[in-house]
């Protein structure tokens, strides 16, 4: 079923008034007609199933109401917190990991990161968007500005939050941080930038409380990384294997 993002809450059921991209959408891209039937997640996460009054390329008059849809969230709060990446590798990294179900994403300054700042955060909530649509997801997984990673590890410190940081040269199986604490609700994984963390990095990030994970042997392209160690911490903790 096709999906819009409407920026603003909704009630329960009601008429929507749509225009710009939505309508653009609707009526030109998918064609719609009186009568037809779409999905729409508004900006606290629910989903609604709409059916179109009146349409023309500008706006669209639907009816919608709220659906009880099968929860597609997972239970746990994955947050991946990347080193920022050359070029368009964030865009994958962004659009995949929202597929799989992330919480969140943390664009990360690293030591190596070859960009020390970003203004793409706005193209990638747009990716996170579309890439709710096609996932059906009903949360759009929030995407913050990026930040110094050791700024990140003191806050996270004084949080006493739950992380993993994934280092090549050394640390422990993911099967181990696993036995050791199923029952997590939120979990920070950091994943460094093509020329990978420092050791000093890798040690504050211990210092932090931080896990340092290995994925064994084979040294993986940061965005394959990202997007591997989502997968499988969906699979361990969240609702890839329910
Ligand atoms: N230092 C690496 C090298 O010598 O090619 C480059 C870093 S790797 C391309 C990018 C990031 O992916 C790393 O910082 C790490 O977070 C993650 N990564 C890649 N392979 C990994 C592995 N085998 N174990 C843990 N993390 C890995």
């Amino acid at each position: 079923m096709p999906c819009i993002y409407y920026e603003k809450p909704l009630q329960a059921s009601g008429i929507l008034h749509l225009n710009g991209e939505n309508a653009h959408y609707l009526a030109n891209v998918l064609r719609f007609k009186q009568g037809s039937r779409f999905d729409v997640v508004d900006n606290t996460g629910l989903r609604y199933v709409a059916s179109v009054i009146s349409i023309d390329s500008t706006k669209v008059t639907a009816q919608y109401q709220q659906l009880n849809v099968q929860e597609r969230e997972s239970f746990i709060e994955l947050i991946l917190c990347q080193a920022l990446l050359k070029g368009s590798k964030m865009d994958m990294v962004v659009q995949k990991a929202t597929e799989l179900g992330i919480w969140g994403i943390l664009p990360l300054i690293t030591e190596r990161s070859v960009p020390q700042y970003t203004r793409k955060v706005e193209r990638w909530k747009k990716i996170a968007i579309e890439a709710l649509r096609q996932s059906g997801r009903s949360r759009v997984p929030y995407i913050e500005e990026a930040q110094e990673l050791p700024s990140f590890l003191s806050e996270m410190k004084t949080g006493g939050a739950h992380g993993i940081i994934f280092y090549e040269k050394y640390g422990s199986s993911i099967n181990d941080i696993f036995l050791t604490g199923k029952d997590i609700k939120r979990l920070f994984i950091v994943v460094g930038p093509e020329g990978g963390f420092c050791e000093k990095e890798v040690e504050l990030a211990r210092q932090a409380g931080f896990h340092v994970v290995s994925l064994g042997g084979r040294i993986l392209r940061a965005e394959t990384a990202a997007i591997s160690v989502t997968a499988i911490l969906q699979y361990l903790y969240g609702d890839i294997n329910f």
